[in-house]
C-alpha cells in the first residue's frame, strides 16, 4: 500500500512557504515549531528521516530575473535562503531532543556541514535527522530536484510531499470543490496532465529511480505519522 508501516528511510519535502504559517513571507516560529513535533512523532516510530526545505518563503530565483537580477546569482541567493530555513528546523527539532544535521551542497563550514554522502548516511544509521540545504548546489534547478537526487542518493523508500492539500487533483481543489484526488497516479500522467506534484526534471528522476511520491497534507496535525502507519489520504505517485 501507499502508506507502507514497513518504510525505513523517507525524504520529506516541504516548500520554503509551510513555514510562514499565516504571514506572507519568512518564517514563522510556531508553524516551524510545529512542523518538527510532525517529524517529531514520525522519528519516535524509528524511520530515519531526510528532509529538504525550499526557499521560496523569503527568495525565489527565477523572481528576482524577473526583477533584471542575472539569473544564476538570484538561483544562489534561493538557495541561500533554503540554508536559512534549514538552520531554523534544525533549532526547533533539536529544541524537542533530536539531534538534526544541516547538511549544505555549498560548503559553509562555519554554519553546517558539508555534504559528504558518506557521512550523511552514517548520521542517518545514527538516528539523526538530516536537513539537506542549498538545493543541488547548481541554479536551474529547484529543491524537488534536490529532494528526488538527494532521496536517491540516501536510497530512500519513498519521498513525502508536504503540500496544504492532501494529494494530487485533477483540478485546483481551493477552487473547484468538486475536483477529484486521485489515489494513485503515474509519472508519466503527471507529466501529461501538467499536475502540480514537483517540477518536470523532478518528476523525470524519480520515474528514472522508480521513486514513489507520496503526496499528503501537511496542515492536518499528526497527518505524517498516519500514513506511515498505513492510514490516512493521499496520493501515491508511482
Ligand atoms: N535553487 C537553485 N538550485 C537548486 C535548488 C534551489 O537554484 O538546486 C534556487 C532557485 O532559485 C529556487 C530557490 O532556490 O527558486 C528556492 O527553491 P524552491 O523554489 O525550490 O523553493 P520552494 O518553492 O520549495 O519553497
Amino acid at each position: 500500500t501507499a502508506g507502507d508501516p514497513t518504510l525505513r528511510r523517507v525524504m520529506l519535502k516541504i516548500s520554503g512557504e509551510a513555514l510562514m504559517g499565516d504571514q506572507g513571507y519568512g518564517l514563522h516560529p510556531p508553524t516551524v515549531e510545529r512542523i518538527a513535533r510532525e517529524v517529531q512523532s514520525v522519528h519516535e516510530m524509528g524511520v530515519e528521516i531526510c528532509m529538504v526545505i525550499g526557499g521560496g518563503n523569503i527568495f525565489r530565483g527565477l523572481q528576482g530575473s524577473a526583477q533584471g537580477m542575472e539569473r544564476t546569482t538570484a538561483d544562489y541567493m534561493g538557495m541561500l535562503a533554503t540554508v536559512m530555513n534549514a538552520l531554523a528546523m534544525q533549532g526547533a527539532m533539536e529544541s524537542l531532543g533530536i539531534h538534526t544535521r544541516v547538511i549544505s551542497a555549498i560548503p559553509m563550514d562555519q554554519v553546517c556541514e558539508p555534504y559528504i554522502r558518506r557521512r550523511a548516511v552514517r548520521h542517518l544509521e545514527k538516528k539523526r535527522v538530516v536537513i539537506f540545504a542549498a538545493g543541488t548546489g547548481n541554479p536551474y534547478f529547484t529543491t524537488d530536484t534536490a529532494a528526488t537526487l538527494r532521496a536517491s542518493e540516501m536510497s530512500c523508500e519513498a519521498i513525502f510531499k508536504g503540500t496544504k492539500v492532501d494529494g494530487v487533483y485533477d483540478r485546483d481543489p481551493m477552487k473547484y470543490p468538486d475536483a477529484r484526488r486521485y489515489d494513485r497516479i503515474t509519472y508519466d500522467e503527471v507529466l501529461q496532465k501538467h499536475l502540480k506534484v514537483m517540477d518536470a526534471s523532478a518528476i523525470a528522476l524519480a520515474r528514472e529511480n522508480g521513486l514513489p511520491i507520496i503526496v499528503f497534507s501537511l496542515d492536518a496535525p499528526g497527518g505524517f505519522r498516519s500514513i506511515l502507519a498505513g492510514e490516512g489520504t493521499y496520493t501515491r505517485v508511482e
